[in-house]
């Protein structure tokens, strides 16, 4: 199946995305919290090719190559910096081949480093060259377009920026917003927007961090700003204006729950499903999921927006439930009766 390009796919309807992938690997057993380091692209292929084709299958247009922290800084401090090229290129094999099966695009990917600093500009030649070798493998190994995320600070993200376009790839950048209105390094997240759409970037916006609640409205102030198409790939959790971001969630008794123990704040799919309605209805046109994104998200965000997709074969079917069916020839007064009875 040949893959239509992502500019006339953003303009002629909307993108759906799903990441995530670091956080599900390391759920699945394949992936080391802490270090969150992709080693499973290596160590674990199949189960990579599987969650690629769990997204693919609940509708994602885009499989986005694992290369996330597969940076040379990330490497060396796991002790792999020798794979560092394998991992790479295997990342881009990996999700080129589930691509073909359903027609999806092939996004190469790269993020904040950590080793960025404004203040010392010799840390920028260290970022580039970081991209410039990831990128360059990944363009090699053959991608539709670059994502380049949870960007914290807009001087990084501006590197990412020049790397892809030296390469001659479409890019898609997108920003961190754990702080409540400005970049690290200090600009409005609307007007760090304005300036990477204003360096030529296809599509910028916000990943990761925030859940839809408080993605949404600093999303619609990006889409008033800019002309490019807009991206929101929030994170699945129940943030809210006290505890904005998954970092700042906290439960009671227990302090900080991320990034292990944020299952309790989970949005369940209808909250996704509802969130890509409103982003679409916002003028959103990449809608996607980060960090706890499951494909159960990714279908419902899809059929919420019009689409049958693979997995809706097995989209659910309520009325056939032997309780909650209203048909349901083994329904039993007694029992539902029983279920809605508080303790
Ligand atoms: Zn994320």
């Amino acid at each position: 199946m040949t893959a239509v390009a992502l500019a006339d796919r953003l303009a002629t309807g909307t993108v759906i995305g799903a990441e995530g992938y670091v956080f599900e690997l390391e759920r699945r057993g394949y992936v080391k919290a802490g270090a969150f380091v992709p080693e499973a692209v290596l160590d674990f292929p199949d189960a990579v090719i599987e969650l690629h084709r769990e997204f693919l299958r609940a509708g994602a247009d885009v499989m986005v190559a694992l290369t996330y922290y597969a940076h040379r800084e990330k490497l060396r401090q796991v002790g792999r910096e020798s794979d560092l090229e394998a991992m790479n290129r295997q990342a881009v094999r990996l999700a080129r081949k589930v691509a073909a099966e359903g027609g999806a695009l092939v996004a190469g990917n790269v993020c904040n480093t950590w080793a960025y600093d404004p203040r010392d500009a010799a840390t920028a030649g260290v970022v580039r060259a970081m991209y410039a070798e990831q990128l360059g493998w990944a363009a090699d190994e053959g991608i539709d377009f670059v994502i380049a995320e949870t960007n914290d600070y807009l001087g990084e993200a501006l590197i990412a920026l020049e790397v892809i376009q030296e390469l001659g790839l479409p890019a898609m950048v997108t920003l961190a917003s754990t702080r409540p209105a400005r970049t690290w390094d200090g600009y409005d997240y609307v007007e760090a927007c304005r300036i990477l759409a204003g360096h030529g970037a296809t599509v910028v916006g916000l990943n990761c961090d925030r859940g839809p609640v408080t993605m949404l409205p600093l999303i619609a102030r990006i889409r008033d700003a800019v002309d490019c198409a807009v991206a929101a790939q929030p994170v699945p959790y129940r943030t809210d204006e006290t505890s904005p971001t998954m970092e700042s969630l906290r439960a009671e008794g227990a302090g900080r729950v991320f990034p292990l123990a944020l299952d309790p704040f989970s949005c369940t799919r209808f909250e996704m499903a509802d969130f890509a309605v409103a982003a679409r209805d916002l003028g959103v046109n990449y809608v996607g999921i980060c960090c706890g994104a499951g494909p159960h998200h990714v279908r419902a965000m899809a059929e919420a927006l019009g689409r049958t997709v693979p997995a809706s074969k097995y989209s659910p079917s309520m009325d056939l439930h032997p309780i909650l069916g209203t048909a349901a020839p083994s329904q039993d007064r007694d029992v539902l009766d029983a279920w809605n009875v508080s303790p």
